[in-house]
This record gives C-alpha cells, sequence and structure tokens, in this order.
C-alpha cells in the first residue's frame, strides 16, 4: 500500500523525524491562505500523486500529447516556457495560488507515471528551506540478507538507481537487526559516512534512529527519502517521502489501512480485494484464472515462453465458491485490452467437476465475448473435462499446461485477426 507524501510526513513527524510543516489543500484560494498560515517566506507547492519525478515532471491540460509531455519529463526533448513542474518554489501568497492552479484538475506526467500520468487532486503546501547539501536516505528489505537494510548516500536529489548503477560503491549500507532495531554505532557510522559533523550529526543520529523504528513498527516495505537535506542552520530534515506499506500487514495496522487513496489504485484491484480476490493487471492480452500464487506464475510463464503476454492473472485461492467465480470473469473481462482467458485450476481438496459446474454457470451468466480455454488437473479431473465438452458451449479444454499455453495464445491471436 502505497501513501502520499503528505501522509508520509504526518506520520514521520509523529515518530519524532524532522520534517518541515505543511497544509495539504484541494483549492488554489486554499492554498493562499496556507501560504499565509505557514509564516510566509519561502514555501513549495507540491502535486501530491503516488509517484516520484514530481520536480522535473509536467502539470497538463486535455490538450497537451501525453507523449510529448513524457518526453518532456524524462528530459529528452526542452521544457516549453510556463509549463507548470509538479514542484514549485514560490514567495507569495499570490504565487502559492497561482502554482496551485496551475496544478490542481491537471494531470501530472513524470518519467514514473508513463504517458498516462496521474490527476492531481490534492496540493501540499510546505515550508521551504535552504538546502546546504542533499543527501538520500533510504530503508527496503534485502531478500537475501533477510532483514531490512539502511541505505544512505551523498549523492541526493538525483535517482537512486543511477547512482546505483554507475557509482555503486557511494551508497552506504546497514543491515538492521530487527529485534533490536538500528544500533548507535550504526546510526553514527551512517552519519559519518554522510559527512555529517558536530551538532548536525547529533541531529542525524536522532533522525536515522526514529527513522528506522518508524519503519519496523509499522510493516513499511519501502521507505526513502529524497533528498535529506542539510539546511543553511545545519537541520537535518526530510524533503520528500515516499512510503510503501506491507499490504499482509495491515490486519495490525487500522490506522494506516485509512490512509489509503482509492483515487490512486487499480480499480480493478480494488473490486477484486472487495471479494476476498488477489487480482494483478499486467500489460498483455490474455487474463489468467488461477488457484495459488504458484500456479498464476508458472501459469504467466508458461504463455509468454509460447509467444503471449498475459493481461492479469487473478487467484480465487483455496476455495472459491459460485458467486466469487462470477465475480472473477466479470473483472477479468471488464478489460478491453483482454483477447482470451485461460482458466487453470488444480483440484486438490477442490474437486474439478464442482468448479467445471461453476464454470459453466458462469458461462451462461456472463457475456464470454473472447475464447475460453481450460485446463483442470486434479481430483476428478475427467468428470470435469467431460463435463466441459458435452455442454455445448464454446469452451476450449486443455491436457497439460503446454496444451494449454498454446491453445490460449493461439486463440488470442484468431481473436485478434
Ligand atoms: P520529486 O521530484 O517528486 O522527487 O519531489 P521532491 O520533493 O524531491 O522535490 C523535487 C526537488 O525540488 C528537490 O530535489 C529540490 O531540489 C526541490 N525542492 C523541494 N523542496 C525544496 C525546498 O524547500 N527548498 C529548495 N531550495 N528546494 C526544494
Ligand atoms: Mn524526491
Amino acid at each position: 500500500m502505497k501513501v502520499h507524501e503528505y501522509q508520509a510526513k504526518e506520520l514521520l513527524g509523529k515518530a519524532g523525524v524532522a520534517v518541515p510543516a505543511g497544509i495539504v489543500v484541494t483549492t488554489a484560494g486554499e492554498a493562499a491562505k496556507a501560504y499565509e498560515a505557514l509564516g510566509g517566506g519561502l514555501v513549495v507547492v507540491k502535486a501530491q500523486v503516488h509517484a516520484g519525478g514530481r520536480g522535473k515532471g509536467v502539470a497538463v491540460g486535455p490538450e497537451v500529447d501525453r507523449a510529448e509531455a513524457l518526453a518532456i519529463a524524462s528530459g529528452e526533448k526542452p521544457r516549453p516556457d510556463g509549463m507548470a513542474k509538479g514542484v514549485q518554489l514560490v514567495k507569495s501568497a499570490a504565487e502559492a495560488e497561482k502554482a496551485a492552479a496551475s496544478m490542481l484538475g491537471k494531470t501530472l506526467v513524470t518519467y514514473q507515471t508513463g504517458a498516462e500520468g496521474q490527476a492531481i487532486k490534492k496540493v501540499l503546501i510546505t515550508v521551504g528551506h535552504d538546502i546546504a547539501r542533499e543527501l538520500y536516505l533510504g530503508v527496503a528489505i534485502d531478500r537475501n540478507l533477510k532483514r531490512p537494510v539502511v541505505m544512505a548516500t551523498t549523492e541526493g536529489g538525483v535517482e537512486i538507481e543511477k547512482v546505483a548503477e554507475e557509482t555503486p560503491e557511494k551508497i552506504l549500507r546497514e543491515p538492521v537487526d530487527v529485534g533490536l532495531g538500528l544500533m548507535d554505532f550504526q546510526a553514527r557510522r551512517i552519519c559519518k559516512g554522510l559527512g555529517l559533523t558536530g551538532a548536525t550529526a547529533k541531529k542525524g543520529v536522532v533522525f536515522l534512529k526514529n527513522f528506522v523504528k518508524f519503519v519496523l513498527e509499522s510493516d513499511a516495505s519501502l521507505a526513502e527519502i529524497n533528498p535529506l537535506i542539510v539546511t543553511d542552520k545545519g537541520d537535518v530534515l526530510a524533503l520528500d517521502c515516499k512510503l510503501n506499506f506491507d499490504d499482509n500487514a495491515m490486519f495490525r495496522h487500522k490506522d494506516l489501512a485509512g490512509l489509503v487513496d482509492e483515487d490512486e489504485e487499480d480499480p480493478s484491484e480494488l473490486r477484486a480485494a472487495r471479494s476476498g480476490l488477489s487480482f494483478v493487471s499486467l500489460d498483455g492480452d490474455i487474463a489468467c484464472l488461477v488457484n495459488g500464487a504458484g500456479l498464476a506464475m508458472s501459469t504467466m510463464d508458461l504463455i509468454k515462453y509460447h509467444g503471449g503476454e498475459p493481461a492479469n492473472f487473478l487467484d480465487v485461492g483455496g476455495g472459491a465458491d459460485k458467486d466469487q467465480v462470477l465475480e472473477a470473469f466479470r473483472i477479468l473481462l471488464s478489460s478491453p485490452k483482454v483477447n482470451a482467458v485461460l482458466v487453470n485450476i488444480f483440484g486438490g481438496i477442490m474437486q474439478c467437476d464442482i468448479i467445471a459446474k461453476a464454470l459453466l454457470a458462469a458461462y451462461d451468466e456472463i457475456d464470454f465475448r473472447v475464447p475460453l480455454v481450460v485446463r483442470l488437473e486434479g481430483t476428478n479431473s475427467e468428470l470435469g473435462k467431460e463435463l466441459l465438452e458435452k455442454s455445448g458451449r464454446k469452451i476450449i479444454t486443455a491436457v497439460g499446461l503446454t496444451d494449454a499455453a498454446q491453445k490460449v495464445v493461439a486463440a488470442a491471436k484468431r481473436h485478434v485477426a
């Protein structure tokens, strides 16, 4: 689960991590008032979308070609005068109002959003700071070490992926013991590596320890502060913040679950979650209905191996009932890009003849505008297959995963042609 920058900063502030003061608004008029409320001076107006690269991004209306906007946001084309950015520095209430108006209701295109962009519905008005140094700080899960790792580098402000690729030696790493948290000596070592000294280093240690404590306690799966700045007064501050939380840990963070912004989520994924199904949207044209995550992975591998591309996969889990299967098909078929559906079920506890009956019932209730390929394996598979074949419906049955993948790839190609 992702949250907005303003939400992340609120959470960090409460956890004792230094962040600039800010007010989130939804209208330009409120932006002017927020400017005054923050005490004037240098203020930053920031588009709130679940994507980075906003500083170089462009806020555009429907009249602007999105591919062109993406080329500008990625630095491939020069930025025309007057094209609004997703992060703007202002020095008066009137400027704050103008900056907010240039973003709200527009679409922000950045190198991370792709050409589609994301709608700007809120902007954060936040106190601006003079930057002496721009650093980077992040915590991610290292699956080889089986623990979170703090990553820090003096190369802040730029894309961390670039630093990792070109100058990996510049990234400091401290693995964290989840029981002990970040130890004092580790925090001091990072601060030293970042070139923080004296009072600033002391502030850095407090910042790091509170930040890592928050990450561990909130089950964040990714936490990134880019840039982490040192101000001209020697303060250490999170100027930007990106937080992702582990969806599987949400049951113990009811307060965080309320922060989800449904406008930013894939509508099909939300719909599936409401019915207790897990759905993942992808870029291809073959929809997959499977039971079990491992089977989903091998199904998609085989589709790709035989020259197809999965459009999505929907995992109905161990014991799907008829209503869930119906809803599953509705979700799969709701995407116009789908050209064929593959049902790949391994009947273990669930019996294949029961699945076949649910499939046939679904077939009669739903408009299958594309070919349907079904592979049933496991308990009562022969019986299930027979039911499908004798039903008279236009269902293509398959034996084995390879046969199923080949048939669905061919069916999708025929459907396009
Ligand atoms: P991102 O582009 O989406 O990662 O958004 P950021 O919050 O990182 O802001 C982009 C850039 O705007 C930063 O890297 C800074 O260079 C600049 N910026 C943001 N806030 C301030 C501020 O308070 N003072 C100054 N001088 N620059 C800022
Ligand atoms: Mn940033």
